[in-house]
């Protein structure tokens, strides 16, 4: 520490710093918070000693962030330069980006990269699966990113991939990793099933073909009711429907996203929609079953509908760190 004071002065901004032990921005009197640009330049610093700066008057985190790494390459010996790129500012050593600091309402992606860049992953997604209504759904989630849809029945020659995987992340990721590589597309697969855990999670990733090779959704259900004839208690009778949503595109790393819907499963079947074991899955403590509510309350609440909330809101960073 060589206790040198350092200054920035002009219209808008005033600082005042310091080399200490650890880092700090202190505010005299006013209320702005500078605990964000602390925090990433501290992050950037290491355990190497602190800065200590006091903010007199305030115009821009551009001149605060320069402020302080001046004094961080006097006081350390480093090369830390700062630029700006569409209201970003970057903070770069030795040609090797080391920190970004966004304003508070983000940076558009598209503004950011640029137009051409942002949609250079493709902008269409191929869902592995054959079903129209499923295909629709996603359809309409990928239309709010700018990203169109096609499905399996657009790729008649494609050979249908076998779900030999023991979780359903395994089978989602099996088919979404084996159709990208076999179209060179950005590709989404999901695998979705029922787990009673009175069951030790059976029949997950079997939940198709649970009553055999031709299942059918009431020959499923008639299984379920015999497996847990001896379980009286509804208490006892808990489940989960389970879904697993994996994007693929090739030489990438596949993006994994799942959820839960919490029941029970009743001891006989009522309501009229939905699909396979909807008529005996209680949703929650409601006592109501999932074939009792109407599609647009289950997709608010169901396994698919939270999974895919949930890419919804991980895709756009997984397809630009992608780049
Ligand atoms: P998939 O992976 O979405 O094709 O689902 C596999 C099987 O799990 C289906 O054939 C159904 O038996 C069961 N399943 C998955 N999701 C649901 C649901 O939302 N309601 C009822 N059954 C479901």
């Amino acid at each position: 520490m060589n206790g040198k004071i350092y200054e920035y002065k002009d219209n808008q901004d005033w600082f005042v710093g310091k080399w200490g032990s650890a880092s700090r921005i202190h505010t005299l009197g006013f209320g702005a918070d500078f605990s964000k640009i602390e925090q990433e330049l501290t992050h950037l610093l290491g355990a190497q000693g602190g800065f200590d700066v006091s903010v007199i008057r305030y115009g821009s985190d551009f001149r605060l962030i320069a402020f302080i790494v001046e004094i961080i390459n006097q006081e350390l010996g480093r090369q830390l330069e700062v630029s700006q790129h569409k209201n970003a500012i970057l903070v770069s050593e030795n040609q090797k980006l080391q920190m970004v600091h966004l304003p508070e309402q983000g940076v558009e992606l598209t503004d950011f990269f640029g137009q051409a860049e942002a949609a250079s992953l493709g902008d269409t997604i191929l869902i592995a699966t054959r079903n129209e209504g499923k295909t629709r759904e996603f359809r309409e989630m990928f239309a709010q990113l700018g990203i169109s849809v096609e499905n399996l029945n657009d790729y008649p020659d494609l050979p249908e991939v076998a779900e030999t995987g023991t979780t359903f992340e395994e089978n989602a990721r099996l088919k979404a990793e084996t159709i990208s590589e076999l179209t060179g597309k950005m590709v989404l697969a999901d695998d979705s099933g029922l787990k009673v855990d009175a069951l030790g999670g059976l029949p997950g990733v079997w939940s198709a073909r649970f009553s055999g090779q031709d299942a059918t959704d009431s020959s499923n259900n008639a299984k379920l009711l015999h497996e847990l004839a001896m379980v009286f208690e509804i208490k006892d009778r808990s489940a989960q429907f389970h879904t697993a949503l994996v994007v693929a595109a090739p030489g990438r790393d596949s993006l994994v996203v799942e959820a839960d819907w919490e029941g029970y499963i009743a001891i006989s079947s009522k309501g009229e929609n939905g699909f396979g074991y909807d008529p005996l899955f209680l949703v929650g403590e409601t006592g109501k079953t999932a074939a009792e509510l109407t599609a647009a309350e289950k997709n608010e609440q169901s396994h698919r509908g939270q999974a895919v909330k949930k890419l919804m809101e991980v895709f756009p960073a997984w397809q630009q760190a992608q780049l």
